[in-house]
Formats: structure tokens, sequence, C-alpha cells
């Protein structure tokens, strides 16, 4: 090793320190009352309006962004039927529906993260597409699989209750509908409801202010592509500086009379690498190409060796480097040292090379420092751009660096930092997404099982489900989440393995006159001992020992978030005791009535 291990491992517990706060998760705003504008739909006419429905329903899915739309898929193709997606935004697309900030494109290769591109004969037009494209595939997907039909948009799921005494879900809206549902689905996603900061002043703000999920194009001028061109002149700032304001900082920048970029903790920003799709090589894909891809991709993130790096990106660069380093030291105990300190080092290395291309990129060498992260690989998630650091060399582009507090106050004119205040005209709010608080406040409406319990209740002091998917008390309904279930950075590969799970299930039910299913209680005991035997690091994607984020809980995993973590064998094997359960077609775990 060329660095200190030992001094890097203490400049990381420092810059941790000072960044836990007593408050942790608390410290959020939820946007609700005074704050519910923050969510309102800017893409959709508000005044739409229509007669509430009351009918029954096959299957209801609530949301139609990828989860909604990969259930409705396989369903088909089972050939299950009368399917309704309910879904509060105006179309299909979910995160791809809401986030439409300049800048936005995938960060997982979108020839695997594009879900039904063989189904849909489709091939995206750059290694990582653009929101417009990703939103308009969600549309397609749409299209093609007749998921159009029944479709409510613009409505809002407010309860759904079971009725034992006809076995069905009852499905309220936010329009009065009732939909008596023999299955449901939850597809709400895993980062739906933006927060806000909680910031002391907040409301006195007098400027113009928007969340990035909800980005304001009647203000900024401009459209995804960047051209803000209404911005000229104006003093914005924005706060956060994590995957989402790293694709929007080079557009703000370009157009702003001066951008402020406030900091709380920096991003590790690897290289991108766009490139457009080689038409020769979409000529010699063979049938199955997709999956193929997107296991192999699956299997070098897990360290699982494979004779191709067909994806060959950062993630994979990223986390085969270092598994693979785990896996050979395990079996020839390199020199006699723990496979901790060596997977230490690997880590120290890339970090290294992050902060490294810090230094290459910015001209100024105080910015170049507050633009470090110091901090291990995959406390926080990792971000890749090629324009994003350089953006900060501009004349007209300040970091303000808050060392780890945060903004200190916001004022009716601007956001002070360490005593000095800074007037802007606007506030952008890059500022994610609601994790951890309860399952009602981050869908929007609660979910009551046998007895009139809810979910929430049910999940007070941690989840319970058999395969993440199956919840006691809950019968004929399905989750698609990765809290208990198989993670792996393609979330919509995930998404799909659920998709065919539930379409297996129903199917079966369909085709047996089952009215009722339903987790046994012990078996959704065992699965949850499993889920904490296998403790993913200790109830935090990073480490405990890791900086504040939504990955830990800010700073404070406790017992309730370390039981909804993933299977700790990781998706491979998650995916596997899916596939060898169906096939084994015992239903185990399920009582079928
Ligand atoms: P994050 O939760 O990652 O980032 C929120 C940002 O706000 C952080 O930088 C945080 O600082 C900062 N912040 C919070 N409170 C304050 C405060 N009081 N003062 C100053 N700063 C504050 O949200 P994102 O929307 O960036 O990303 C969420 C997730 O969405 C990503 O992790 C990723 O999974 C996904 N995503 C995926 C994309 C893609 O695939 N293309 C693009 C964008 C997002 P701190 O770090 O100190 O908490």
């Amino acid at each position: 090793m060329e660095f200190d291990a030992k001094a890097m491992r203490e400049k990381y517990r420092l810059e941790r320190e000072k960044r836990l706060r007593d408050d942790a998760n608390e410290q959020y705003i939820e946007i609700s009352g005074e704050y519910a504008h923050f969510i309102d739909d800017p893409y959709s006419e508000p005044g739409f309006s229509r007669e509430p429905l009351e009918r029954d329903v096959n299957v209801v899915l609530i949301g139609g962004g990828f989860g909604g739309l990969q259930a409705g898929a396989r369903l088909r193709e089972a050939g299950v039927e009368d399917i309704c997606i309910v879904e509060k935004g105006g179309d299909f697309g979910g995160t791809w529906y809401w986030n439409r900030y300049p800048g936005a494109q995938c960060d997982v290769e979108s020839y695997i993260y594009m879900p039904l591109l063989e189904e849909l004969n489709y091939i995206p037009t750059q290694k990582y597409a653009r929101g417009a494209e990703i939103l308009a595939h969600a549309q397609a997907i749409g299209r093609h699989y007749n998921l159009y039909e029944d479709a409510l948009f613009q409505t809002q799921v407010t309860e759904t209750r079971w009725d034992a005494t006809i076995n069905r879900w009852i499905v309220s809206t936010d329009r009065g509908d009732t939909l008596r549902a023999r299955f449901i689905a939850m597809a709400n996603g895993p980062l739906s409801k933006p927060k806000l900061p909680g910031i002391p002043g907040i409301e006195d703000f007098s400027g113009h202010s928007f969340h990035t999920s909800r980005w304001d194009y009647d203000y900024t001028g401009g459209d995804a592509d960047g051209g803000l061109d209404r911005l000229a002149g104006k003093r914005i700032a924005l706060i956060g500086t994590g995957a989402t304001a790293l694709q929007c900082v080079p557009h703000l920048g370009e157009a702003a009379g001066h951008l402020y970029v406030f900091q709380r903790t920096p991003s590790g920003v690897d290289v991108r690498n766009n490139a457009q799709t080689d038409m020769e090589w979409t000529e010699s894909l063979k049938p199955g190409w997709q999956r193929q891809r997107m296991e192999n991709f699956n299997a070098l993130i897990c360290g699982v060796p494979q004779a191709e790096d067909l994806v060959n990106d950062g993630w994979t660069d990223l986390i085969g480097k270092m598994i693979r380093v785990f896996r050979e030291s395990r079996r020839q105990d390199l020199d006699g040292k723990a496979i901790s300190e060596i997977m230490e080092a690997v880590n120290f290395e890339k970090m290294n090379e992050i902060r490294a291309r810090v230094d290459e990129l910015i001209g100024d060498p105080v910015t170049a420092e507050s633009l470090k992260p110091y901090y291990r690989m995959f406390c926080k998630r990792p971000c890749f751009h090629d324009e994003y650091l350089q953006t900060f060399n501009r004349d007209n582009v300040t970091l303000v660096d808050t060392d780890g507090q945060g903004v200190e106050r916001i004022t009716e004119s601007g956001l002070v930092v360490d005593g000095v205040e800074y007037e802007v005209d606007c506030i952008i709010y890059s500022t994610g997404y609601e994790v951890g608080t309860s399952y009602a406040s981050r869908t929007g409406y609660e979910i009551y099982g046998e007895g009139g319990q809810s979910l929430s209740e049910k999940w007070e002091d941690g989840a319970r489900t058999l395969h993440g998917m199956f919840v006691h008390g809950f019968p004929n309904c399905f989750i698609m989440s990765q809290t208990q279930g198989g993670f792996t950075v393609n979330y919509p590969h995930m998404l799909d393995e659920l998709a065919a799970h539930i379409a297996h299930v129903i199917r079966h039910a369909q085709d047996h006159d089952i009215e009722r299913i339903e987790a046994t209680e012990s078996a959704e005991s065992q699965w949850v001992q499993t889920i904490i035997d296998k403790g993913m690091n200790g109830g935090a994607l990073g480490g405990e020992d890791c900086t504040p984020s939504y990955y830990n809980n800010e700073g404070k995993p406790n017992d309730r978030i370390r039981q909804g973590m993933p299977y700790g064998d990781g998706p491979i094997a998650f995916f596997a005791l899916l596939k060898a359960w169906r096939e084994e077609g015992k239903f185990d775990g399920l009582e079928l009535g």
C-alpha cells in the first residue's frame, strides 16, 4: 500500500463523526400540508375529471413504473386477464415519469436496465439512455401488453382493505373508485416520495423553489436536454450533491447567472463513458441476449467469475474487482493477511483513484479538496459523470461546502452557511426520498389485512414477509420490493424476477380455482429469521460504520432496519431460491384455499 491505511481510517472516522446527528432520519420534512405543492404533478393537466368507478377486477397493480409494467407484462404472457394498473402520475413511467430534470439518464447500462427490450424489439440509442427515451419505452411496454386498456391515471390509492367475506381487496382511490380485486400487487418503488431537508427557516424563503423530482421548466425554460434559458441572470441554489444533483449541475451551471451548490457530503464520481449504440453490434445479437447480459452483469457484481465482462462499465469494474480479490484471498489467504484488511485496501485504492480524478479535473485546490469523498466505496451510491466536476471550474459556479453540517438556515432571501448569507432567486431541492419511514407515509395509502390490522402496524418493529413478497394476514397480496428480497443495482432485473414469480402464483390460482393464498405464520417467521441470520452488513447497504445516508438510516442502523434488509446471500442465490420453489411446485410456506 502506497498510502497510510491507519491515517485514512482515522480521516474516514472523523468525517463520519462530523455528520452524525441525533435526529438521524427524523431530520427531514415530510412533504404534506403546507409543503404539499412540492409534489404536485407538473407534467399533466390538473383539471382532469372522471366518474368514480365501482367494479370487480382480477388483478390491481398499484404503481405504473417498471414494477407494475413488468408485472403486467408477465401476467399477460401467463394468460392472466383483467388487469388494472392504478397510477398517481398522468402516464406510465414511475420514476422516469417524475424525474425529468435536465440531464436525467440511467446509471446502469440501458441494454440491461430497460426491461423487455427483446419482447418489444427495441434497442436503446445510447449505452446510458436519456430519461425521455426511458419514459417512452415505459409507455411502449404499456401499449405492447395492452396495459393502457384498464389503467387509471392521475389516481392515488387511498386505502386497500381485505374483505374476508368475499375474499377480495377493496381498493379505494382519491377519485372515489371502489375496486374489488381478487389480487393486488404493490409496485410503489423504493424511492417514490420526495422529502425536504429540515433546515430552520425553510418556510420563510420568499423566492421560487421546487424539488428535482418535479422540475419546473416554466421557471427554468429549456428541457431535459438543457437550454435552461430563463435562468440567465438568476441566482440559483441547489441543495444536495447526490446522484440526481450530479446530473443536473452541468446544465444549471451552463444556464444560471450564478449557481451555488450547497454540499453536505460529496459523492464519489467515477468515469461515465457514454456512447452511441453500435449498430453492427446490435445486428450480431442472438435471441436471449438481454437476459444473458443481465445475468452476466449480475454475476460479475456478485463476484462470480465470467468468461467475458459484457457490460464492462464502472459497476462491473468496481464491484467485480473488489469481490474477485475477496474470493481469491479466501482461497490463497494472501500473505496471511485478514480478508477484511485486503478488502479495505482495495477499497482505499478505488477511492484514491476517485479522489485523484478530482485533482486532475479541478483547477482550484481548495474546491478540489472539498469535492473529495472520504468514506468507503458503497457507503453511498457510487456515481458516474464526465461533466459534473468540471462545472466547478466555471466562474459563475460556487461550491458552498458546509463541511458535513448542511445548510445552517434559510432566510426570506437566501441561505446561510457559516454565518454567510447567499442571496438567491430560487432554491432547487435535490434532497432525495423518504426511506425507512412508515409504509403509509412512503406510499400515500394504508393496507389493512385480515382483522383490520394495517401493514404499518404489523411492520412497526420491522418487516415480516415470506420471500419479501407474501405477508401472513394479508392474503392474495404481493409486494414488489428489495425488502427481505434480492437486491441488485440493476433494479429492473430484480423486478422481472418478482414479476415472473407473481405471474406463476396467480396463474396457478386461476388454473386450480384457488380463492385465497396466504403465507403461513411459521414460514414468515422462518424467513424473517433467515434475513436476520444472514445479516447483510449489519443493517446498512455499505456497512454499519459508514458515513450517514439513506443506505444506513442516516448513520443509525437499528434492529428494525436490519430486519428489512435484502437476503444476505445476494440476488443470484435469491433468484435461484425462487426458481427452485416454483419448480418444486409445492408452494411451500403458502396456504392455498
Ligand atoms: P440522495 O438522497 O442521494 O441525496 C440527497 C442529497 O441532499 C445528499 O447530497 C444530502 O447530503 C443532501 N442534503 C440533505 N439534507 C441536507 C441539508 N440539510 N443541507 C445540505 N444538503 C442536504 O438523493 P438523490 O435524489 O440524489 O438520489 C437518490 C437515489 O436515486 C440515488 O441514490 C439513486 O439510487 C437514485 N438515482 C438514480 C439515478 C440514475 O440511475 N440515473 C439518478 C438519480 C438518482 P448527505 O449526503 O450529506 O446526506
